[in-house]
C-alpha cells in the first residue's frame, strides 16, 4: 500500500517559505539590501520599476560569489553566516537563516550575477519561478547584482494582493530609509521608474537623518548617548513638538537590526509620558545594543520581533536614555514643564481619542422622545429663568420640532455645559462636543458635494514627507484637495502647502494634514475610505472647534440647538461619549434620598 504523507519538493517548500519572507516588494529589497550589508559593501544602488512589481535590482561592491556558492544560495537553507547552534545566538550579521534568495527566486523571475575580488570572471544565474534556466560566465565589477523580475508571477493569490505601483514604492521607501539609518557609513542610491530618488554619501548619523528627513527636522533631535551593564543607546530622539498619530517614526534597532518591539516602544512611550497627548507619538532613531547571547532574533522569519533575556532590564535602559536627554533639553528647561514637570491638560493638544469620540455617537439621542406637555420650547423663552412645570405649553401641536429646540433652557454651567429641562428630566449639553458633532456633519456633506471651504495661505509653507506619507498623499491628492487642502508636489519628498480648510485657517492645520495623511496610509487595512472619510472630518471638527469656557447668549444656544437639530447622529455607538446626559427627577431625589 503506498503512503499519503510525502515530503514536499524543494520548489513547493520554496513557495511556502516565500509566504512568510516575502510578503510585497519592499520585502524583496530588505533581504536583498541586507545581504549587500553582509557582504561588507560600502556603496548599494537600488532600481525598482512599477513600483518593484515589474523590477528591483539591487547591486553592490561587496565580497560577491565564487559560481559554486552562487549555485548554492539559491538552495534552501544554505548561508555562509551560520554554521553552529551556538552561532544563533552570537549574530554579527543580518541575514543568517539562508531562505532569501530561494525564497525570492521562487516566485519570480530570478536574475543572479556575482563576482569575487579575486576571481577573474563573474557567474551569471537566471532562475525563472525557482528552476535554474542558464548558468554561465560574465563580465562585470567585484560584487553581487541581483534583478527580481515579475515578482509573483507564478503566485496568482498572491499577484492580488499587490496594491498599487505608488503604495508599493511607498513601502520600499520605506525600508530604504530604516536600512540608510542603520547604516550611515554605506552609500546608497535609490531610484523608482528612472527617476533618481535618494542619492547618500557616506557620513555620520545626523546628517543621514537630515538627508531623510529634511534640516528643519533634524534640527528638533537631540543626541542620546547612554550605557549601563544591560545595553548601550545611541541615536536621536525629536522634541515633543514634532509628534505624529502613530509610531510610524519609531526607527529602533537592536544590534543593527530594525526592529518593531512592544518592549521598546513601551519604553519610548513611558519616557514621554507626561510630554505628550494620549494618541501622540513621537519621532526617534535608536540603536539599541545588548550582548549578542541576552537577545533572541530569530522569533519570525522578517526578524522583526525580538525576544530579550532581561526585558525589563532593557526597558528602563531605554527609559533612562530618553529621560536624560529630555530633562536636559532646552525645551524642558524654558518651556511651561520646567516647574512641574508635566504640561497642563489645556495646554495639550487635542488628543486622537477626541477625534475617536466625536464619531462616536452620543447613546440616548435616537430615542429621545417629542416634548413632553408642560414644557416651553426655547425659542418662545424670554429670559433664562426656569418655568414652573405646568407653564402653559406652545410647543404642543408642533411635534415635528427638533428634539433640541424644544427642550426648556435654565442655564450655562462653567461656561461648557447648558443645563436645560425635558419634561422632568435635568439635560446637560456638552457645548464643546455639540459643536464638533455639528461640524462633523456639515463638513460630510460638504465633502459629498465638494463643497469645503478652503483658504488661502498667505504664504505657502513647505511640508517634509516620509516616502510612505509621499506616496500616500500622491495617491489621494485629490481626496485631500477636496477637504480644502491645497497641496503640491516640490521636489523629493518636499511639498508645497498653499491652502488650507478654511475651519481650520487659525488652527494646527499641518498637524491635522499629516494626521489625515497617516489616516490614509491605512486606508488599505482599515475598512475603506469611508472609514478614513469620517475620521478626518472628526479630525478637522476637533480642531475648529475653540475649547474652553465659552460663554453663550441666549441666541446663541437657540441657534446651536437648532443646528443640533438638523444634525443626523449617525452611526450609533453605544458606548459612544455623550453630548448629553439626563438626570431623571427619580435619580434627582434619590441623590436627595427623598426617593
Ligand atoms: P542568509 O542571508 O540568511 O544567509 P540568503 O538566502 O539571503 O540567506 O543568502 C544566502 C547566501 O548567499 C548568504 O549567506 C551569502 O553567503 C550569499 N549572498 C547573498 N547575497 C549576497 C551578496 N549580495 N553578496 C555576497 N553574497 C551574498
Ligand atoms: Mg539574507
Amino acid at each position: 500500500m503506498s503512503t499519503r504523507i510525502r515530503i514536499l519538493p524543494e520548489n513547493l517548500t520554496n513557495k511556502i517559505a516565500a509566504g512568510e519572507v516575502v510578503e510585497r516588494p519592499a520585502s524583496v529589497v530588505k533581504e536583498l539590501v541586507e545581504n549587500s550589508l553582509d557582504a561588507g559593501c560600502t556603496e548599494i544602488i537600488v532600481e525598482i520599476e512599477s513600483g518593484g512589481k515589474r523590477l528591483i535590482k539591487v547591486a553592490d561592491n561587496g565580497c560577491g560569489m565564487s559560481r559554486d556558492d552562487a549555485l548554492l544560495s539559491l538552495e534552501r537553507h544554505a548561508t555562509s553566516k551560520i554554521i553552529a547552534d551556538n552561532d544563533l545566538f552570537n549574530l554579527s550579521t543580518l541575514g543568517f537563516r539562508g531562505e532569501a534568495l530561494p525564497s525570492i527566486a521562487s516566485v519570480s523571475r530570478f536574475t543572479l550575477e556575482t563576482r569575487e575580488s579575486g576571481s577573474l570572471e563573474g557567474s551569471h544565474i537566471y532562475a525563472e519561478g525557482g528552476r535554474i534556466k542558464e548558468v554561465k560566465v560574465c563580465g562585470m565589477a567585484g560584487g553581487t547584482v541581483i534583478s527580481v523580475r515579475n515578482l509573483f508571477f507564478n503566485t496568482p493569490a498572491r499577484l492580488k494582493f499587490m496594491k498599487s505601483s505608488d503604495t508599493e514604492s511607498g513601502h520600499i521607501g520605506d525600508i530604504m530609509t530604516r536600512l540608510a539609518i542603520c547604516r550611515p557609513d554605506v552609500r546608497f542610491v535609490y531610484s523608482n521608474d528612472g527617476k533618481l530618488v535618494l542619492r547618500m554619501v557616506d557620513t555620520d548619523l545626523k546628517e543621514r537623518i537630515s538627508s531623510l528627513f529634511g534640516h528643519s527636522f533634524a534640527a528638533d533631535f537631540y543626541p542620546v548617548e547612554f550605557e549601563d551593564e544591560h545595553a548601550g543607546i545611541t541615536g536621536f530622539v525629536a522634541k515633543p513638538d514634532s509628534n505624529r498619530s502613530s509610531t510610524s517614526h519609531f526607527y529602533t534597532y537592536i544590534n543593527g537590526r530594525f526592529i518593531r518591539d512592544r518592549v521598546v516602544q513601551h519604553a519610548i512611550l513611558q519616557a514621554y509620558r507626561n510630554l505628550l497627548a494620549r494618541g501622540r507619538y513621537p519621532m526617534v532613531v535608536l540603536f539599541i545594543n545588548v550582548p549578542a547571547g541576552d537577545v533572541d532574533v530569530n522569533v519570525h522569519p522578517t526578524k522583526h520581533e525580538v525576544r530579550f533575556r532581561e526585558q525589563g532590564k532593557v526597558h528602563d535602559a531605554i527609559v533612562s536614555a530618553i529621560v536624560a536627554v529630555l530633562r536636559d533639553a532646552p525645551w524642558m528647561r524654558h518651556g511651561p514643564v520646567a516647574k512641574t514637570g508635566i504640561y497642563q491638560e489645556s495646554k495639550l493638544p487635542v488628543s486622537d481619542r477626541r477625534v475617536e469620540e466625536v464619531l462616536e455617537l452620543p447613546e440616548d439621542f435616537r430615542n429621545s422622545a417629542v416634548p413632553g406637555v408642560g414644557i416651553v420650547p426655547l425659542e418662545n423663552r424670554q429670559d433664562h429663568t426656569p418655568l414652573p412645570k405646568n407653564e402653559p405649553d406652545a410647543a404642543i401641536g408642533e411635534s415635528t420640532r427638533g428634539y433640541f429646540s424644544s427642550l426648556m433652557y435654565i442655564g450655562q454651567y462653567q461656561g461648557q455645559y447648558i443645563l436645560c429641562q425635558d419634561a422632568s428630566d435635568l439635560v446637560i449639553i456638552d457645548q464643546h462636543a455639540a459643536h464638533e458633532r455639528i461640524v462633523f456633519e456639515k463638513l460630510i456633506r460638504e465633502f459629498a458635494s465638494d463643497s469645503i471651504e478652503s483658504q488661502q495661505l498667505l504664504l505657502p509653507q513647505t511640508l517634509e514627507l516620509s516616502f510612505k506619507e509621499a506616496s500616500a498623499l500622491r495617491e489621494n491628492k485629490s481626496g485631500i484637495r477636496q477637504f480644502g487642502y491645497g497641496v503640491e508636489e516640490f521636489s523629493g519628498n518636499t511639498w508645497v502647502l498653499n491652502a488650507v480648510p478654511g475651519l481650520l485657517a487659525q488652527g494646527d492645520y499641518v498637524r491635522v494634514l499629516r494626521d489625515i495623511i497617516e489616516d490614509m496610509q491605512n486606508l488599505g487595512r482599515s475598512g475603506g475610505f469611508d472609514q478614513a472619510l469620517e475620521k478626518i472630518c472628526a479630525r478637522i471638527a476637533c480642531h475648529s472647534v475653540i475649547r474652553g469656557v465659552w460663554q453663550l447668549a441666549l441666541q446663541e444656544v437657540t441657534s446651536l440647538f437648532a443646528q443640533l437639530d438638523k444634525t443626523e447622529f449617525s452611526g450609533n455607538c453605544p458606548h459612544g461619549r455623550p453630548v448629553l446626559r439626563k438626570l431623571t427627577i427619580s435619580e434627582i431625589e434619590k441623590m436627595f434620598k427623598r426617593g
